[in-house]
């Protein structure tokens, strides 16, 4: 076991995260040092809470890649689920359970700081947690405090027959990113001759990959856009699961159906050179792949004109549209044939 930890123990741990915790918003009271944070109550808002685990051996891997991207995301991801609410994240706490005999005081300094640099970007105030030896693998547990107005939430049952259906950035780029890092082709991996044969993986197809490793490992949460989209959208919801299962996830809580386009399923390169290394099938990837954090979306108009506004440079796609009937959305092939659009990836039933 690292001598520093040890020494500090598990309220130096806590007096480190509550120095490196430096962001701080006007609304905060009371953050972390007492039995409870103490935070303003946004005045006339609703209140939005979320929470994200992050467990090793199930999320991700020590090996894939350095702590710092670690806690990037574990903030990240809630983030996400409050942008799709079409909130502003406020405060958050953090559990944190760590097996001592396997971490060095740097590597929890780079969990800490990566977290530390996504709240300031997001404006998030880390306010308290928990902190824990853990026996099996490292558990990051995130639970994030949002807000928005009353009448512009954006949730999952506002869809309407006839609305669009659109997403935004590309999709399966985390899971062609976690399928590259399952093959062993991490960020600093020298990548075995084989897989430089021209047509397989040239340069492009390098970067490629490496754009999706990053996709999977240090997501960007859509909030500007989550943002804009308020008074466009009528029903959204983060892709997290795999769009698939998103697209039932808004059809059941909205009571419609949908039909998606299999050819405007805007794919990730690093999906198709993956696809190609692996013999699966891209759009699959792209589809059931999950963890792409995108915001997936209805709307009666064009949300095109206020997302090019808030949000330049994200892209944005219409995949499909809405209709009256029972929640099974179907998905349309390129010669018009349709077939039951398939959910992705289950915790529970570890399906992918
Ligand atoms: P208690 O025993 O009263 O629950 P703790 O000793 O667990 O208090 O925590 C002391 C203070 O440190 C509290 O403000 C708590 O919110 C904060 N804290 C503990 N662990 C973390 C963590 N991982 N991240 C942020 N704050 C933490
Ligand atoms: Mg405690």
């Amino acid at each position: 076991m690292d001598p520093r930890l040890a020494a500090l123990g598990e309220f130096g741990v806590i007096g480190l995260i509550r120095q490196q915790a430096v962001h701080r918003s006007p609304g905060t009271i009371r953050g972390i040092g007492d039995d409870a944070a103490v935070v303003a109550a946004p005045e006339g808002k609703r209140l939005l809470l979320t929470t994200d685990m992050l467990l090793e051996g199930v999320h991700f891997q020590r090996r894939w890649g350095g702590l710092r991207d670690l806690g990037r995301k574990a903030l990240a991801v809630n983030v996400s689920d409050i942008a799709a609410m079409g909130g502003r994240p406020l405060y958050a706490l953090l559990g944190l359970a760590f097996p001592p005999e396997g971490t060095t005081l740097e590597e929890l300094k780079a969990l800490l700081a990566g977290m530390e640099e996504e709240a300031a970007t997001y404006g998030v105030t880390l306010v308290g947690g928990d902190t824990c030896g853990s026996q099996s693998g490292l558990v990051l547990s995130v639970t994030l405090v949002g807000a928005a107005p009353p009448g512009s939430l954006l949730v999952r049952s506002g869809a309407k027959p006839g609305d669009t259906l659109w997403v935004t950035g590309m999709l399966g780029g985390s899971a062609a990113g976690l399928a590259a890092l399952e093959m062993g082709l991490g960020p600093a991996a020298e990548w075995p001759a084989d897989l430089r044969r021209p047509g397989w993986l040239d340069v492009e197809g390098e970067s490629a990959i490496q754009a999706a490793i990053r996709t999977h490992l240090t997501p960007v949460p859509r909030l500007v856009a989550g943002q804009a989209l308020v008074g466009s959208a009528t029903a959204m919801i983060d892709v997290s699961d795999g769009v698939a299962s998103d697209v039932l996830h808004l059809c059941e809580e909205s009571g419609v159906t949908a039909r998606v386009a299999a050819e405007q399923i805007p794919i990730h390169p690093g999906a198709v050179v993956m696809a190609r290394l692996t013999g699966r099938d891209v759009l699959d990837l792209a589809l059931r792949g999950g963890e792409d954090y995108e915001l997936l979306f209805t709307a009666a108009t064009d949300p095109r004109p206020v997302l090019a506004e808030a949000a330049p440079d994200l892209r944005v796609t219409r995949i499909g549209e809405m209709l009256a009937g029972l929640p099974l959305p179907r998905l349309m092939q390129s010669g018009g044939r349709e077939e039951p659009l398939i959910g992705g990836f289950d915790h529970l039933r570890r399906t992918a």
